[in-house]
């Protein structure tokens, strides 16, 4: 397979408009420390950001620990997180990685990708979420709209999240690769929408490689 070549001229331009764009552009989950982050994390999994913070404005409250989570029963967290989809894996899954937190990390969250992803229910997009938002690493999460709005604007050529998120760092700065993702998923929300694209008033078209295509 040839490995992908990022068009490096193209790709400032891109960058340039998205910052100008979205110069405010920052995860949408509500969280006041990197634990509070990775459970809202863990619920957002096939469930909006509104949602989750729907359900962790109210949960935070009652119990906002590690050690709070690991003591609970999975029917009782599944009470209170029944709003957001898959919520009895997820309780499941929330209450070991804090167990796993309160005995293994001495109830901290670990700061490294290795780490997060050995805990329940959290995958390589949650890991980076966390590294990135939660203790401002460089790590880019590559989520549906992502993976749509970067292979499209040809900032990615890969049919996979993991190949995008390699692609992603190929194309762009270390040091750009936590706000590149939060413009990604701005623009996919705003414009570049997973069915009918506002590509005729998208100020990114004359960069975009789907749009030339047309
Ligand atoms: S031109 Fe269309 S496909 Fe390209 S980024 Fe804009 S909205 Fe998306």
């Amino acid at each position: 397979m040839l490995s992908f070549k990022p068009d490096k001229e193209k790709v400032e331009k891109i960058i340039k408009e998205l910052e100008r764009l979205y110069p405010d552009a920052k995860t949408a989950l509500e969280f006041s420390n990197p634990f509070e982050l990775l459970i809202a994390a863990i619920l957002s999994a096939q469930t909006t950001d509104k949602q989750v913070n729907k359900i962790t404005k109210h949960l935070f409250k009652k119990y906002s620990t590690p050690e709070d989570f690991a003591a609970l029963k999975p029917e009782e967290l599944e009470k209170e997180i029944k709003g957001c989809g898959l919520y009895r894996n997820k309780s499941k899954n929330i209450i070991e990685t804090s167990r796993i937190l309160v005995e293994k990390y001495g109830g901290k969250v670990p700061q490294d990708f290795e780490s997060l992803v050995e805990l329940p229910g959290v995958g390589r997009k949650t890991a980076n979420v966390v590294l990135s938002s939660g203790f401002g690493k460089d790590a880019i999460a590559v989520d549906t709209h992502v993976f749509r709005v970067a292979n499209r604007l040809g900032l990615a050529k890969s049919s996979t999240p993991l190949g995008t998120e390699r692609d992603l760092q190929k194309a762009v700065d270390k040091k750009l690769w936590s706000r590149l993702h939060h413009w990604l998923i701005h623009h996919g929300r705003k414009v570049c929408t997973a069915r009918n694209p506002k590509c005729s008033s998208c100020t990114l078209g004359k960069w975009c490689s789907h749009y030339q295509k047309k």
